[in-house]
């Protein structure tokens, strides 16, 4: 590092800059932005700086630099364009007790001007020492686009706050206080104004005094499919209650807006920068919260104990004696099979039904493809579209019939549900051609309701004679 980053403090100090073009105009609208006073020294300075001037934004000296023009500027700016003129200006600065950078000219400068992402008084700073400003614009780029433009005036709140937020414990309570403000009930308020923001820091204050006596607990919630209307009525008051939610990637949008307003919301499926949490890292948020005494919501999709993974958060829950609870969810399976109107089970069919997935941890999964074979038997294969050709390969291999019914419910009970009826043998190619990008659920053996009664040429393993149930 050639470079140290520092804030440096210039309010009511000098900068000095000489030119007046176009170099000049864009480090002004920077140094503008700041509270030191600045003079320029130019001659014919461009309009804006002119106009800059007569507000009494800026001084305006219309010549060149001379010795002692830079007494007590704390920064300095070469922008002249003209590196003899340049060199000339910064040799006075120097002399003169300032510290000098010349435009475009990282070699002569004694400090570089970063990229800068603006949410005053938080200030992004970003330097690449010259080496690559393609990058450093393209991380800013970034950064705008990700830091919501509200960040300043909630910092700006929330440091009227600070005496306020000094009832709570020193250390952890405290900072949770402020995470709990800037990611959660802060962003999620100033749309409606500066009052509702101070109201919504009370109430995060009053709940955070509070939360001291309380202990942490950690209820495992099963979402449902997608439809809000189908979160069971402890989904909902788990969520309602909520201080902290950790969802997956599959919770729908409609369902995390349920969650109490000031809650902090924690997207543990992310993909966006980099790879998504790893599930030790989501066991140890889960429990940091928990312990910090929050009342944690894990949000898993359709029903918590259907390969979600649950076994690994529990036994880390339990290790640290802290209190759980499962809120059971309606599985994807249930939502699916009413989206084509049929039973998971049915007399003189399938006495049995089985959730597979199509895919663990090593690879393809291994099932029992000999039982699952015989007729009339039913399976709803869950994360089983990239493995649709190796599971028709098994079962055709152990003696299924290639007219078998499969169904593939997309998106089941969203708006975007779509439903793809097919059989064994013609899975692999109606998968390809249907191109699902939603969560999908394949029914072995299960066709929808219409096409079993559409489609008389394929015989079906549904004993019609034999229904009443
Ligand atoms: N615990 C979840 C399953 C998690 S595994 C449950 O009980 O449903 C993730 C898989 O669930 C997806 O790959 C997909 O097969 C299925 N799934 C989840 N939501 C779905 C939906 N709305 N429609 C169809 N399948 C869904």
């Amino acid at each position: 590092m050639d470079h140290f980053p520092i804030f440096l403090r210039v309010e009511g100090r000098r900068i000095v800059l000489s030119g007046g073009g176009d170099a000049a105009l864009a480090k002004l609208r920077l140094l503008l932005k700041t509270t030191a006073h600045i003079t320029v020294f130019a001659r014919g300075a461009a309009p804006e700086i002119q106009a800059w001037a007569e507000e009494g934004k800026l001084r305006l000296v219309e010549r060149g630099m001379a010795p002692g023009d830079a007494l007590c500027a704390a920064l300095f700016y070469a922008a002249d364009e003209d590196d003899a003129e340049d060199a000339r200006t910064s040799a006075i600065a120097r002399a003169d007790g300032a510290l000098v950078n010349v435009v475009d000219n990282l070699e002569d400068s004694q400090f570089i001007t970063p990229a800068i992402v603006d949410r005053d008084p938080v200030t992004v700073a970003i330097g690449t020492e010259g080496a690559a400003p393609v990058l450093a614009r393209a991380i800013k780029a970034d950064l705008e686009e990700r830091l919501p433009a509200a960040l300043g005036p909630l910092a700006r709140i929330g440091k009227t706050f600070r005496k306020a937020a000094d009832a709570l414990p020193f250390g952890r309570a405290r900072r949770d206080f402020w995470r709990d403000y800037y990611f959660g009930a802060g962003p999620k308020t100033i749309r409606n104004g500066e009052v509702a923001v101070q109201e919504a820091l009370d109430t995060l204050l009053a709940d955070h005094l509070d939360r001291k006596a309380r202990p942490g607990h950690v209820h495992f919630v099963g979402a449902g499919p997608g439809d809000p209307d189908l979160l069971t009525m402890k989904a909902r008051r788990a969520l309602d209650e909520a201080d902290v939610v950790i969802h997956d990637r599959l919770i729908s949008q409609p369902i995390l807006e349920l969650a109490r307003r000031e809650a902090i919301m924690i997207d543990a499926g992310k993909e966006g920068f980099g790879p998504s949490m790893s599930q030790t890292e989501i066991n140890a948020l889960i429990v940091h919260h928990a312990r910090s005494g929050a009342q944690v919501v894990r949000l898993k999709s359709g029903d918590a104990t259907v390969f979600g993974r649950l076994d690994e958060e529990i036994d880390a829950v339990s290790a640290e004696r802290i209190s759980w609870d499962i809120v059971p969810g309606i599985t994807s399976a249930s939502a699916a099979v009413a989206a084509i109107g049929q039973s998971l089970t049915k007399r003189e069919r399938n006495s049995s039904v089985r959730f597979l997935t199509g895919h663990d941890m090593k690879g393809f999964a291994d099932h029992d493809w000999a039982a699952l074979a015989r007729p009339g038997e039913v399976a709803a294969i869950y994360m089983g579209k990239k493995s649709a050709r190796f599971i028709q390969g098994r079962l055709m291999m152990h003696g299924a019939d290639r007219h078998t019914p499969v169904t593939v419910v997309e998106n089941a009970s969203r708006p975007e549900e779509r439903i793809l009826a097919t059989t064994l043998d013609a899975l692999p190619a109606a998968l390809a051609a249907a191109e699902m990008t939603g969560p999908a659920l394949t029914f072995y053996g299960l066709a929808p309701r219409d096409a079993a009664q559409a489609r008389p040429d394929i015989d079906f393993p549904v004993p019609h004679a034999k229904e009443a149930f």
